[in-house]
């Protein structure tokens, strides 16, 4: 199960090449491969190549996973979560990645929840025989679920509601991601992949060109991928449905991005929403934001913000970008015309 996992993630990771002529070897790209975050991590340094600085990314993984994971006993998250409902004082890092996350939590009107804990633990995706969780503990669940009982003054976080449970899994990645990119930068780097996951950094350029970055087809169906971006010093995340899910005895599908209104999967034509931006903690939250808003809200949402672009992939394969990243690199353009 372990190895097929790890086969499944790898083939749908981002295709990342660089379109610039070859390098010469002393400047070999070098990498580091880790599984971590509850995915495989990969990164790569275009310049700078120093194991020691390579090694230095995992340990800022490391540590913030310590941080913002729900499951390690004495994570921030953790404490918060098991607190009874009485304020708890976290790093400053957590503090503020809970700041930006309640942000997106109240500009999508909870489409985005991060108090989604409780049933989120109920879909285990994890197991080597996933079961679908009875209708009656997700409807218990689903009432814990409201991120206005989550309230932040300045290093302290309360859970109005006791019962209600922190995951950070939807936005932690792209917040990891823009720290690797700080930590980066200090030790000199300035040309690097970072993939965590699916969530991936194209730091700088390569080598004064473009990276292209490749979208697959989500379930591998097409031979070349769907879309293609060229771009530099950019964020692309992608959430997509086939990153964590399991098919019941039912021969349903059952996937990890879920409605915090009914505590099921979300059920749409979407297989994937990608997300350029700057900050990667902008990407991760607005990829699964706009999947649970669905095609045309998401787009809504996303043209209503500067700086953000956005590709959704369809059931059927159709690839769809907002205006800053469609034309010239063969994705149709989409408005909210279009869909009018
Ligand atoms: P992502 O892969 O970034 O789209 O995040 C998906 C993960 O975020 C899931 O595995 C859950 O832990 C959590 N999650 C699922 N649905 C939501 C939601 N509607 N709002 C916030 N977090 C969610
Ligand atoms: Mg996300």
């Amino acid at each position: 199960m372990y190895k097929k996992l790890l086969a499944v993630l790898l083939c749908l990771c981002l295709a990342v090449t660089g379109c610039a002529a070859a390098i010469p070897e002393t400047s070999e790209p070098l990498s580091i491969t880790g599984l971590m975050l509850d995915t495989v991590v990969t990164i790569t340094l275009y310049d700078g190549q120093r194991q020691q600085t390579l090694n230095g990314t995992l340990d800022v993984i490391e540590e913030y996973e310590n941080m913002l994971s729900k499951t390690i006993e004495g994570s921030d998250v953790w404490n918060i979560n098991h607190a009874d409902g009485q304020p708890v004082t976290v790093n400053n890092r957590t503090a503020e990645l809970i700041g930006i996350a309640l942000k997106y939590c109240a500009m999508t009107d909870g489409a985005f929840d991060i108090t989604i804990g409780h049933v989120s633990n109920l879909w285990d995706f994890k197991s080597e025989r996933p079961a679908v969780p009875s209708e009656e503990a997700i409807a218990a669940a689903v009432k814990t679920v409201d991120y206005t009982c989550v309230q932040l003054n300045g290093n302290t976080v309360t859970l109005l509601n006791p019962d209600a449970e922190i995951d950070l899994g939807a936005i932690a990645k792209g917040y990891i991601a823009d720290r690797i990119v700080d930590y980066l930068q200090s030790q000199g780097v300035s040309s690097a992949i970072i993939n965590l996951g699916g969530n991936v950094v194209a730091m700088g350029s390569k080598g004064g060109s473009d990276w292209t970055v490749g979208l697959q087809d989500p379930f591998g169906r097409a031979q070349s991928p769907v879309a293609a971006v060229q771009l530099q010093n950019k964020s692309v995340v992608t959430s997509g449905i086939y990153e964590r899910y399991f098919i019941a005895e039912d021969g349903m599908f059952y996937h990890h991005i879920l409605d915090p209104q009914t505590g099921w999967p979300v059920n749409n034509e979407l297989t994937s929403v990608t997300i350029i931006s700057d900050h990667s903690v902008d990407g991760d939250a607005l990829s699964t934001s706009c999947y649970v808003l669905g095609l045309e809200k998401g787009l809504e949402l996303i043209q209503g913000i500067d700086g953000i672009e956005a590709i959704f992939i369809d059931d059927e394969e159709n690839a769809y970008a907002t205006s800053g990243v469609g034309g010239e690199n063969g994705i149709p353009y989409l408005t909210l015309e279009d869909l009018s």
